[in-house]
């Protein structure tokens, strides 16, 4: 038996109890109601999601992984393309990017805020580039106004990742409203977490958005879909692409639904965390994640570097502090990409900020009392070290 951490990075189980009535209400409506899948509550959370977000479309799938392939694949992303990406993330932005056939093409990203650097990105830019991939790492927007302008100039689609900064924005607008299409991760530890598996992609574009609704959907328009089931003997297939299957389900909407009504009091939690954590750290030999001028953090991880973060950690967490690596070694350095031969150096800002970095926790389910632990035990730490 492993004992439980006083600080934990994660805890499920304590966010259900603080909205248990509505999510036991919500689950219990969906399954009485006995529709799993093409149902209304999916149809209503895209359409709550869009508008918190304030763009026009949301397309609800299973996964953020799946948001990414979705979309570079509505897109027209395909063999013989390029993509440019960043290695410091989820494995399903690259892999995302190969799963359409085209080739993952890495730049290095600027150090302050750990997303793309947009100078690596002009200078990797080729006539077989067909979309930009930046990430929005940590919660930290990428510079989108910048890439947006690149991305005009030279003709190319850009697919953001935004799996970890739901909530986040430039200069007053929130992420989703800038680039082609804009993905979400639902996923349990993600800062909106279903109970099992869950992705969104938001569009301005209606055609587009119905597009990646099919193609998430067996290649089947939705509205043709439950239109066809609801009448008495159904008129039979109608496919329109070869799509997969990789819509939400009706029980994850369900519940997504209901922390959606109380996402900016999760936000505003994480934001006065993140700067108790900034404020009561500046003095520290750490070094502190930023936030740039004109970008609102969303603060899903808090994440700070040090040359010896493995000896912080370790005493972190034998304080009772549990502690991340949040991609880290980057996608690069990982088996799976070796034939690629991008080698050790090959992207020097990242594979330095890799090699430093760790996150402590933050979110609702962290109390006063608990940060205040973790700010005490580094304060103990860097006292007696
Ligand atoms: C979580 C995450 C993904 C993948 O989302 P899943 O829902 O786990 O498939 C992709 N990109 C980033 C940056 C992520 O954090």
């Amino acid at each position: 038996m492993t004992v439980p951490s006083r600080v934990p990075m994660y805890e499920h189980g304590k966010l259900y109890q603080l909205q248990k009535q509505e999510i036991d209400d919500a689950v219990r409506r969906v399954i009485e109601k006995g529709v799993f899948d093409w149902g209304d509550e999916v149809a209503a959370f895209e359409e709550e999601f869009a508008s918190w977000n304030g763009v026009e479309h949301a397309v609800s799938v299973n996964s953020g992984t799946a948001a990414i392939k979705i979309a570079l694949l509505a897109a027209n992303v395909g063999r013989g393309d390029e993509v440019i990406t960043v290695p410091n993330t989820d494995i399903s932005s690259s892999s995302g990017i190969r799963h359409t056939g085209a080739d993952v093409v890495w730049v290095d990203i600027e150090p302050l805020s750990r997303t793309m650097d947009t100078q690596a990105l002009r200078r990797a830019i080729t006539n077989r580039t067909k979309a930009i991939l930046p990430v929005d790492l940590f919660g930290h927007p990428a510079n989108m106004p910048e890439i947006m302008d690149i991305a005009s100039q030279q003709g190319l689609v850009v697919i953001e990742d935004a799996c970890l900064a739901l909530g986040a924005t430039i200069d007053g607008r929130k992420v989703g409203g800038f680039a082609t299409a804009t993905c979400f991760s639902f996923a349990p530890k993600k800062h909106l977490g279903s109970y099992g598996s869950g992705g969104a992609i938001l569009t301005r574009n209606g055609a587009f958005a119905e597009r990646m609704r099919k193609l998430s959907a067996y290649g089947q328009s939705r509205h043709r879909h439950r239109s066809n089931t609801t009448v008495a003997g159904n008129t039979g297939l109608y496919i329109e692409e070869e799509g997969s299957n990789e819509q939400l389900d009706e029980l994850q909407a369900a519940i997504l639904r209901v922390k959606l009504r109380d996402f900016a009091q999760t936000l505003g939690t994480r934001r006065n965390q993140a700067a108790r954590y900034s404020q009561a750290l500046r003095n520290l030999p750490l070094d502190l994640p930023n936030c740039l001028e004109g970008f609102e953090h969303a603060w899903r991880n808090y994440v700070l570097e040090h040359d010896d973060r493995d000896r912080i950690r370790l005493y972190l967490s034998n304080n009772g502090v549990q502690t991340n690596l949040s991609y880290s070694p980057p996608m690069h350095l990982q088996p799976v990409y070796r034939s690629m031969n991008k080698g050790e150096n090959s992207f020097p800002v990242t594979e330095r900020s890799c090699s430093r970095l760790f996150g402590l926790p933050i979110g609702p389910h962290i109390d006063d009392e608990q940060l205040e632990h973790v700010l005490q035990t580094l304060h103990n730490f860097f006292g007696s070290h």
